[in-house]
């Protein structure tokens, strides 16, 4: 039977890398998938070795294609790293690790954009080509470098922050003037405005979905909705899973916690899905207005991310 429109509803998530490709994966093979539009932050996107790397997408369409490299937990499974190996060799920084495949995919949108084709357009061609069967939507086809300020007034892109100097703690501050002032990627606006339910994945809440966010109309629609808006604690057990999220929040002045998360989100979401782990945060976050579900958001593999997706659809319908 196919499925009715209660049972498949416009989905939105906001989207950074890891740890949002690990929750929409929970959503990947279902009949979700035809209805769920990925709106990406693209503030870590940067051009290495000659190419436009869009890590965040990349990530996106790697994971829902089943192609990641899971132990990795970047690029595609089985890929070769001839190409920047023989660059490190004459004499090139490779500390940004591209696979092979990869660096094609890199150099296809490279040659597309600089054929004129937006960014958009390019995210479905190579999501296309890779079977993703969802859509992927770049927050802004304009670039938006977030930049990260060190103490001492330095100021570096997030993935010299990230990858090259290892994240370390003296940050002050993150500057996403770019973002601010972008214009949002073509389809963005209309998918929010669509919506049944959006979804604020588990991710980094100040480098990867506060971007997202940063891109003016993009809040604004987002609060226009009349949809349910779910997020998920990128924190469990007050520490991120992975990634620097503990250093960036600290440093911008942000409790590293459950409920530091749910207090950045309170104006934007109705839902918040905590770890059992911060079930003792679940009374102040529910204090803060936000009804409140409470259970393993570990996503140790496919079953555990479907189960994390459902709880967050379920926690949508109540409030719908
Ligand atoms: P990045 O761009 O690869 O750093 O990825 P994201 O923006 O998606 O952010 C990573 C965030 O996802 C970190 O704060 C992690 O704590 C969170 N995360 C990763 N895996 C999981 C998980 O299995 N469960 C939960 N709740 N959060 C996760």
């Amino acid at each position: 039977m196919p499925p009715t429109r209660s049972e498949s509803p416009n989905l939105v998530a906001l989207a950074g890398g890891v740890g949002a490709a690990r929750f929409l994966r929970g959503l990947e093979p279902g009949p979700h998938a035809e209805r769920l539009t990925t709106i990406v932050n693209t503030g870590d996107d940067r051009v290495f070795y000659g190419v436009h790397v869009s890590p965040d997408i990349d990530i996106v369409s790697y994971t829902l294609s089943g192609r990641v490299d899971t132990s990795r937990g970047y690029g595609l499974e089985g890929d070769s790293f001839r190409v920047i190996e023989q660059l490190g060799m004459l004499g090139h920084e490779i500390w940004f690790r591209l696979g092979d495949l990869d660096f094609a995919h890199c150099q296809h949108r490279t040659l597309r954009l600089a054929g004129g084709a937006g960014l958009a357009t390019v995210t479905r061609e190579i999501a296309s080509a890779l079977g993703v069967r969802s859509r992927i939507l770049p927050m802004s086809e304009d670039p938006c470098p977030t930049v990260v300020e060190l103490s001492g007034g330095r100021r570096i892109h997030f993935e010299e922050y990230l990858v090259r100097d290892g994240a370390p703690d003296e940050v002050i501050g993150v500057d996403l003037s770019a973002a601010q002032a972008a214009t949002p990627g073509p389809g963005v606006l209309d998918a929010i405005a669509v919506a049944d339910v959006i979804l604020i994945s588990p991710s980094n809440p100040v480098v990867s979905i506060a971007p997202i966010l940063a891109v003016p109309g993009i809040r604004d629609a987002v609060l226009a909705s009349d949809a349910p808006v779910v997020a998920i604690s990128p924190i469990v057990g007050g520490a991120p899973v992975k990634g620097p999220a503990d250093r960036l929040l600290r440093g911008l002045g942000h409790e590293v916690s459950a409920r530091g998360v749910a207090a950045l989100y309170r104006d934007l979401v109705d839902g918040y899905i905590l770890d059992e782990r911060d079930a003792a945060l679940e009374a102040d976050i529910a204090a803060l207005g936000l009804r409140t579900h409470v259970m393993d958001t570990i996503m140790r593999d496919t079953t555990t991310s479907q189960r994390l997706a459902q709880a967050a659809l379920e926690l949508a319908a109540e409030g719908a």
